[in-house]
């Protein structure tokens, strides 16, 4: 047996077949290239019966891309149909089969390398993100050589465990929660997309493990544990035991906690605090709703512009908006407005490649400088507004000029619509979120600015603590317990009270079962998390006490290190 640390992404246990996804950049196929020789004509044969069958299942996909997400997203799919059509690379690796005498797969391989080495090398950032397709792609066919389609559980007829270098987009979009019980992957952390995306639809996961195509192969049995982030490969009968048990259990506590999904939140002597479910897609409110959530408190809206070639439209903006509002029925929906820059690129942005993305043209900076992009999301937020209670929130904050100018915008946007005859709540809240420590330190100016304010504290540790949240080279010092953090916490939420606005917390952090007491007692009116973390979160509430969080809260702000806070969260330790 084999045991792997990767970072715990998404928590729940899974034990499933490991289905090792094909990456075209690994060298496994060249020795395949010799093999041919003496059978060209069968091997160009094999080629195109192997495109016509990836092209029908991109065919499949493009069909749920399209019925999830739209044109925008389900445009990637198509180019890679086309691809599958594209006669002069077809000629190219037939060519290649005649004349150099390899097999099919090792044309296919060399032939999207080359096309990844081209599109790698270009300076338009749009064309070089088009590499990821080509390699998507080309991981597809090698997978159908193998007489399987890509990601799913054909060749095991039962669920599987996805075991990647990273999620890639076409198996994303259309993937099947039924078929995939868990994935990990070697690249990325408990912020990327993968994660969040595990968290939202309840998929336990682990990321940023290095390495797992050297050490697990297709078919092997794994134990994936995303609550602590470990990986079994071929696990003893007795662990199987063990971790069954354990997944019943877990199974158990969700029965358990279904009893709180209509609850309101409040402490064991009353005191309220709102939990609300972070979402990227408009699909996912509904979930949110079923999983308890007395609203959304951040809307990723970036996740709408990502993968796809060019900005959505007003319209289509607005159909994803007021899908997300009607699923809350009623219920405070936050929709972000576009956090685009640091880990999340949008090649057809065309901004130049930055030395430090987390401190370059990202977020508001980028929409203030493009006001027609950004107006066109603001009068699509605008108008959702009319078929439910949005409020609109604006990320990346630094200054109250960029304030003003976004409130200049938005008024301007009211303007328009209102000329056009076209509804929408005047009495729309905006807020920001505090993401930065000169938006925190500059709070009693700002919370007179706005009508409610959001800690993203996966951004405001990163700025803090001088470290960066994807380097795991500095993981260590990421530290959301650190009470440089905490203090900004409690000022940015006397100042927010002192002006009469709400304050809560949208980062990861939230859906800690831990840092609960803590948050209570700095003075937090709601946390917004993954859905899936929401009842658990509301049955720990319960069991607290607001006076003992306060007194938590309090010790933990005169602490000179974050482990000095965590041996305070020790109950035994603060109560005697
Ligand atoms: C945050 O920074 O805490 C946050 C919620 O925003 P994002 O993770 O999207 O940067
Ligand atoms: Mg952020």
């Amino acid at each position: 047996m084999n045991t792997i640390r990767g970072i715990a992404a998404a928590e729940g246990i899974a034990i499933g077949t490991a289905w090792v996804l094909p990456h075209i950049d690994a060298e496994d196929e060249q020795g395949e290239g010799a093999e041919a020789a003496a059978e060209p004509e069968r091997q160009k044969l094999k080629l195109q019966q192997t495109l016509e069958r990836v092209r029908q299942d991109l065919e499949k996909v493009y069909e749920q891309a399209q019925a999830k997400h739209g044109d925008g997203t389900a445009k990637i799919v198509k180019g890679q149909i086309l691809m599958t059509k594209d006669r002069s690379w077809i000629e190219g690796m037939a060519r290649l089969i005649e004349e150099e005498r390899v097999s099919a797969e090792f044309a296919v391989k060399t032939k999207v390398d080359e096309l990844i080495r081209m599109f790698e090398s270009m300076d338009n950032a749009y064309m070089r993100e088009r590499a990821s397709d080509v390699r998507d792609l080309g991981n597809r066919l090698l997978m159908r050589f193998k007489g399987a389609a890509y990601g799913g559980g054909e060749p095991f007829g039962g669920p599987v465990v996805w075991v990647a270098n990273d999620l890639p987009p076409s198996l994303t979009v259309a993937l099947d929660p039924d078929t995939v019980q868990a994935w990990i992957t070697e690249t990325g952390g408990r912020t990327s997309h993968s994660s969040i995306l595990a968290r939202s639809l309840g998929i336990p996961a682990v990321v940023g493990a290095g390495d797992l195509r050297e050490r697990i192969r297709t078919g092997q049995t794994l134990i994936v544990d995303g609550g602590s982030g470990v990986v079994l490969v071929d696990p003893s009968p007795a662990l199987l035991r063990e971790y069954e048990e354990k997944r019943r259990k877990l199974a158990e506590s969700s029965s358990r906690l279904a009893r709180w999904k209509d609850e309101p939140t409040a402490t064991a002597d009353g005191k309220r605090i709102a939990l609300q479910a972070n979402i990227g897609h408009a699909d996912e409110a509904s979930e949110a709703s079923r999983q308890g959530a007395e609203g959304i408190g951040l809307f990723r809206s970036e996740f709408l512009f990502m993968h796809r070639d060019d900005f959505p439209a007003e319209d289509e903006q607005l159909a994803a908006y007021r899908k997300s509002v009607e699923s809350m029925d009623g219920k405070p929906v936050t929709i972000r407005t576009l956090d685009i820059g640091g880990d999340k690129e949008l090649p057809y942005l065309q901004v130049p490649k930055e030395l430090n993305p987390f401190l370059g043209y990202r977020a508001i900076r980028l929409c203030l400088d493009r006001p027609r992009l950004f107006l066109t999301q603001l009068r699509a937020i605008l108008r959702a507004s009319h078929y439910g209670q949005v409020r609109l929130m604006l990320p990346m904050i630094c200054a109250a000029e960029e304030i003003r100018e976004a409130h200049r915008l938005l008024q301007q946007a009211r303007e328009e619509l209102e000329r056009e005859g076209i509804a929408y709540d005047p009495y729309m809240k905006v807020g920001i979120m505090v993401e930065t420590p000169a938006a925190a330190l500059l709070m009693d100016q700002f919370g007179g600015m706005v009508d409610f304010v959001s800690i993203g504290t996966n951004d405001l540790v990163q700025y803090t603590m001088a470290c960066d949240r994807m380097n795991e080279a500095v993981a260590r010092l990421y530290q959301p317990y650190h009470p440089a953090v905490l203090r900004q916490i409690r000022y940015i939420a006397e100042q927010a009270h002192r002006h009469g606005i709400t304050v809560s917390l949208c980062g990861e952090w939230g859906s800690e079962a831990s840092a609960l007491p803590l948050l209570i007692g700095l003075g937090l009116d709601a946390i917004s998390m993954s859905a899936s973390s929401i009842l658990g979160i509301r049955e720990r509430a319960a069991s607290l006490d607001s006076e003992y969080c306060a007194q938590l809260a309090a010790a933990a702000l005169q602490c000179a290190s974050q482990e000095e806070v965590l041996s305070l969260l020790n109950p035994s330790k603060i109560q005697s």
